[in-house]
């Protein structure tokens, strides 16, 4: 039987979209391969996919291949992904603005609350936590570079604001996060990390024992890497382009 030659042309060079776990493994081996150019131990950074507009049957699938933490920046969306998720045994982070009405959901539902920029939030998420299950991992968020569309305290803010919260009873304070402004050039967006990393060390030299900087998303991971990110945060290498 003839194939018109048209078909057979697009047959030859057909080549399907990598799958969900081909994304998933590239981009676990791309970590490793940073991990190591840049002298980081082996398995030291985590990370989070970031699943904000994608469905539950996706966060399933990887799931299934082994991942664990799952970043979400809405309340609503999150609520069914977690309720749908249970059987998973997955760890939930909150990386999205906090209401104040909402503290008790995010101090129930999530293993870490990223986006902390407030002492009266820290406090209500504290009094909240239920305390038969463990602390709540908590990150302040900085606003590296004073950006009004963002949350975050500024870098002068931060030692008064880690060292409350560090008192806090149900809260576990472990780092900082950070979402710098987009940058093309490698050595920039390391300069920006580097900040970040700066200020850790600050408040570890001032007393605190903080072990965690979220720092690093599609664009930025190996930068990210570079310098010392311990959670970065995945959604565009994952899910590809979001809608809308
Ligand atoms: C969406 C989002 C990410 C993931 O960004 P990508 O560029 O898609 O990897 C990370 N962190 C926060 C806070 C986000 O809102």
């Amino acid at each position: 039987m003839a194939i018109p030659p048209t078909y057979t042309q697009a047959t030859l060079s057909y080549k399907p979209p990598p799958s969900l776990a081909d994304r998933l493994s590239i981009l676990n081996q791309q970590i490793r391969d940073a991990e190591q150019r840049f002298g980081r131990t082996a398995g030291s950074v985590r990370l989070l996919a970031v699943g904000k507009t994608q469905g539950t049957a996706l966060l399933r699938i990887l799931a299934s291949l082994g991942q664990k933490d799952f970043g979400e920046n809405y309340l609503q969306e999150a609520r069914v992904k977690i309720a749908a998720l249970k059987d998973m045994c997955l760890c939930w982070h909150y990386i999205g603005r906090i209401q104040s009405n909402k503290t008790a959901e995010l101090a129930t539902q999530f293993g870490w609350i990223h986006s902390v920029d407030r002492l009266k939030i820290a406090q209500r998420l504290s009094e909240q936590r239920p305390q038969n299950i463990k602390p709540l991992n908590i990150c302040l968020q900085i606003n590296l570079d004073k950006e009004t569309s963002k949350s975050g305290i500024s870098i002068s803010q931060a030692p008064k604001l880690a060292t409350e919260i560090a008192g806090l009873p149900h809260l576990r304070l472990r780092g900082l996060m950070a979402i710098p402004k987009p940058q093309a050039d490698f050595e920039v967006q390391r300069q920006q990390f580097s900040r970040l990393r700066h200020i850790l060390e600050d408040l570890n030299s001032s007393g605190l024992h903080l072990d965690t900087l979220s720092m690093g998303m599609t664009d930025d991971m190996e930068a990210a890497i570079a310098e010392g990110a311990t959670i970065i945060r995945i959604g565009t290498a994952l899910f590809g382009p979001r809608q809308g």
